[in-house]
């Protein structure tokens, strides 16, 4: 026997943006379909016209192109057509395969047509709303004869599923096998009488249609497992293999909810994170490697070692500060290259003239800022100095550099030091000013604090001999004497 090829999907509906949950369902797929050399598919369950609006549709793929989760199979997006051999990828235009399913599961006595109306549905669930017991379906079209039927001539029905006796197995590869005795089903809809199927007939027909051999997705659709298993079965589709992941949980330990800052993918976008760290990190929110403690994973890595294997159970609590500590780790895995064509988007939007920088000179800029900033946004406040002229200086750096009894004499050995320095590099810049704090008995670190400060109007940043250097020795110089006229003439020494 061969093994089937793996074939998984991510089915979400395009309700809203790419949600951290859904994100993860497709990340898992996907990784689990590049580490077989399987197909990994994307279908939109939009049937819901009214909570369907293409601009979601866009948002959401946005997102999935963004965390560079590239899909085999899939609907249009863009200017790239569908791809794949099973579509069309939008249930909104498989109706007729869903009616096609439908019908041949009555033609089986496998479902039937139920001809209830709204009003004796309703009033059998008030029933037994009344009589504290969980309403079911009274099975009254269950066994209607074809004399029955004919004589309803052509009222409306829906389409209902005939549970059969027995068991349900779920062989869940994360939750291990779960048994439900069918009893516990009533027989129920999946076709409404206006025609429309309902998601679990839906996601079956796609699933089976499309030859899919894993559904991969949240815990939260594990009570609808046991039904689309029925319905599998029923259909005659080999059963996929499942494998239900535990769903996000915010930092308090809460459902990770929509409303939440951060639940849209993009918002990391925004923030300035490296969709490399969000694999990574989406990654490890329920899934472990064999490697013990370890938590960089390149995209590369992943594809290599990811397993289902290895999915756990428990729900995964977001952690925002191995989130930051992953980006900062991603930033100084790119190429200063990489680096500097990641965040000239963010300083021209800034309003910076980085147009009129030399290339090697924007490089540098994006070197020495690499092993520092923890997001891509902290390259702005890193390096607008190197653009803008400070206006001021920060109140309690003033306080700590300006302001002390050796203030002024620092500032004036560091502009001593550039100004006799014979040429204008990183090397001869940190020489000249150990050198000085030695000679002049001035700690280095006044040397260096005030300098930046008088450099940047700030007391953090990239390295002091680096950024001078590429300030330049003219706009450094320049920068020295205003800050030393500052303090000369403003404020009182405080010890
Ligand atoms: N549309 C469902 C969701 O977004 C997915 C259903 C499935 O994966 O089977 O949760």
């Amino acid at each position: 026997m061969t093994t089937p090829v793996v074939r998984c999907r991510v089915a979400p509906s395009p309700s809203g943006f790419l949600h951290i949950g859904t994100a993860k369902a497709a990340l898992y797929n996907w990784l689990f379909a590049r580490s077989h050399g399987g197909t990994f598919i994307l279908r939109l369950e939009d049937t819901d016209a009214e909570r369907t609006d293409e601009q979601y549709v866009h948002a959401m793929c946005e997102g999935f192109k963004w965390l560079g989760i590239e899909w085999d199979e899939g609907p249009e997006f863009g200017d790239e057509p569908e791809k794949g051999e099973y579509g069309p990828y939008r249930q909104s235009q498989r109706r007729d395969l869903y009616s096609r399913e439908a019908a041949r599961l009555v033609a089986e006595g496998k479902a039937y047509r139920c001809y209830c109306t709204k009003e004796e549905l309703d009033a059998q669930r008030e029933l037994a709303a009344k009589e504290k017991r969980p309403p079911r379906y009274s099975g009254k079209c269950r066994n209607l004869t074809e004399e029955e039927i004919a004589v309803k001539g052509d009222a409306p029905f829906a389409i209902r599923f005939r549970v059969p006796e027995g068991e349900t197995l779920i062989d869940d590869i994360i939750q291990g096998p779960v048994r439900i005795k069918n009893k516990e089903y009533d027989d129920f809809i999946i076709v409404k009488s206006n025609g429309d199927a309902i998601f679990h007939l839906a996601v079956v027909v796609d699933d089976g249609l499309m030859k899919i051999t894993h559904v991969i997705r949240g815990d939260d659709h594990l009570t609808n497992a046991g039904r689309h298993v029925m319905l599998f079965n029923a259909l005659g589709y080999p059963l996929p293999q499942f494998a239900h992941h535990p769903l996000i949980h915010d930092e308090q330990g809460r459902k990770y909810s929509k409303r939440l800052h951060g639940a849209n993918v993009l918002d990391w976008r925004e923030d300035g994170y490296l969709p490399e760290t969000m694999i990574n990190y989406i990654s490890l929110l329920g899934w472990t490697s064999e490697e013990e403690g370890k938590e960089f994973y390149t995209l590369e890595e992943l594809k290599q070692l990811f397993t289902l294997k290895r999915l756990t159970k428990s729900p995964a609590r977001f952690d925002r500060k191995k989130l930051d500590w992953l980006n900062g780790q991603h930033i100084r895995m790119l190429t200063v290259e990489g680096l500097c064509d990641r965040v000239l988007p963010l300083l021209r939007n800034a309003g910076f003239a980085v147009d009129e920088k030399p290339r090697e000179w924007l490089i540098e800029m994006a070197a020495i800022c690499q092993e520092k900033i923890p997001t891509l946004n902290q390259i702005v406040p890193y390096t607008d100095f190197f653009f803008v002229t400070p206006e001021g200086y920060d109140e309690k750096g003033e306080r700590k550099f300006f302001r002390k009894e050796n203030s002024l004499k620092a500032l004036e050995t560091a502009l001593q030091c550039m100004n006799g320095l014979s040429e204008w590099t990183v090397e001869s810049l940190k020489a000249s000013y150990e050198q000085a704090a030695q000679e002049k008995e001035l700690k280095i670190g006044a040397l260096v604090n005030g300098t930046r400060l008088a450099l940047t109007g700030k007391t953090v940043g990239p390295g002091l001999y680096e950024l001078a250097k590429l300030l330049g020795r003219e706009e450094s110089i320049g920068r020295m004497q205003v800050a030393i006229e500052y303090v000369k003439t403003s404020g009182e020494e405080s010890s």
